[in-house]
């Protein structure tokens, strides 16, 4: 199947009289007949759902769908964006550990790396997205055990070069993670370009209808822990906490991953999607095809005309010629990037805050990726207990405006931006 019928088609495939469109399988609990039965499924000895809390019929389906669309041998869903970040890199790295990690990723991602699993014992080193092979092979230590990056970095908007990252990983005998978010894979599959484990906030682009948070894990099933048994005891040695199941002799390496996570990470933290936001889930997903296309049409629309205005000191969009990461992103996404364009109004944070307060299609949130066009001001809120020098150095200049283009026809946009503009 090509994407976009995976999109529609991928994770359910209903049989002769069976409901068309995925069911919500709204049951914290699953009957069995016997105690035997269940026992083995707590041992994992056979497959089977025995409490919502680990898995849901519901959100494999929807798992199954976007691991199809990855490219990935397993996925699971995740009740946030920030949960999959979280499962996907401490089902590897402990206390103890070090991680390597861009510097340029989303606000929620670097406080959950540098202060929340900083308190957990593993200690992150962040490294520019544009670093040397030579600064980036310098980061790793011999307890690091991942590389972390953004395909699109939100709000930098910096591309990740997933080749150089993926390379320098796999040198140190550990997976690189992208979180795809803004990309999705309808405009980038990190595992054809080396990535082993891919994350996601499904509540942007994938839901793409403001309607649920969410978030999922996938794995390429390609990194192949057994080389490195000390580096991964979690995967290669028994788990007391399953009667000595090792995960990579029972699971294989398409299915090791996924399996910890759900079995140690989902049992101990419960971070689970609700089946009903799961079928929300997938109703975005059967669109998202479509509506990454008109997405970045709006956003490259936007950005020319933004490059255009003379009240607008300068504009980043990754798909815009002439932006710094053109070429990369021409490399990783010849189809589109994403519908997010930053830009500078001129007067600087006042003006900024004036113009976005005379937008009237573009509304004022703290959301992206959203079928409506949406757009944010951090020096004047998310970021607003920060000085002018402090806003610079986090990359957020104080005239920044975040704009996300939604499914709206583009000429409508504009208008609205130019009239702001003007004002
Ligand atoms: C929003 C976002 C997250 C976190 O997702 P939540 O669902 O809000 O927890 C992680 N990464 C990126 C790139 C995001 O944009």
């Amino acid at each position: 199947m090509n994407t976009g019928t995976k999109c529609v088609q991928a994770g359910y495939t209903p049989g002769n009289g069976e409901p068309r469109q995925i069911p919500i399988i709204q049951s914290t609990t699953f009957k069995y007949a016997t105690g035997k039965e269940m026992a083995k499924l707590f041992d994992l000895e056979s497959n089977g759902y025995f409490y919502t809390r680990l898995q849901n019929p519901t959100n494999d389906m929807v798992a199954a769908k976007i691991a199809a669309l990855e490219g990935g041998t397993a996925a699971m869903l995740t009740s946030s964006g920030q949960a999959a970040t979280f499962y996907a890199v401490f089902n590897i790295a402990g206390c103890g550990d070090h991680v390597v990690s861009s510097s340029s990723i989303y606000g929620g991602s670097y406080n959950l790396f540098a202060v929340t699993m900083k308190r957990m014992g593993v200690e992150f080193t962040f490294v520019s997205p544009d670093c040397t092979e030579e600064e980036l092979n310098a980061a790793f230590r011999p307890n690091t055990k991942a590389v972390f990056g953004e395909t699109i970095a939100n709000p930098a908007l910096t591309v990740l070069d997933i080749e150089k990252f993926a390379k320098a990983a796999h040198a140190h005998g550990v997976p690189l993670i992208v979180d795809n978010t803004f990309a999705t894979p309808i405009n980038c599959r990190p595992f054809e370009w080396g990535a082993d484990i891919v994350t996601h906030a499904t509540t942007k682009y994938m839901d793409g209808h403001g309607t649920g948070v969410g978030g999922a894990v996938v794995d390429s099933g390609k990194f192949d822990w057994t080389k490195y048994p000390d580096k991964f005891p979690g995967l290669c040695t028994p788990d007391e906490s399953y009667h000595g199941v090792t995960y990579t002799e029972r699971f294989g390496l398409e299915g090791a991953f996924i399996t910890k996570a759900t079995a140690q990470l989902m049992r101990d933290f419960g971070s689970i999607q609700s089946p009903q936001n799961a079928f929300y889930l997938n109703l975005g997903l059967e669109s998202l095809h479509v509506r990454m296309k008109r997405h970045c049409e709006n956003g490259l629309a936007v950005a020319q005309f933004l490059k255009s205005h003379p009240n607008v000191t300068w504009v980043q969009y990754p798909g815009l010629e002439g932006d710094k990461y053109y070429e990369r992103t021409m490399k990783y996404m010849p189809d589109g990037s994403c519908g997010v364009v930053s830009f500078g109004v001129k007067g600087g944070r006042d003006a900024a805050e004036a113009f976005m307060g005379r937008l009237k299609v573009a509304a004022i949130e703290t959301h992206v990726a959203d079928a409506r066009t949406c757009c944010l001001h951090p020096a004047s809120t998310t970021h607003r207990q920060m000085n002018d020098d402090e806003l610079r150095a986090a990359g957020v200049s104080p005239d920044l405006v975040r704009y996300s283009c939604g499914l709206e026809d583009a000429e409508d946009l504009i208008a609205d931006i130019k009239q702001a503009l003007e004002q």
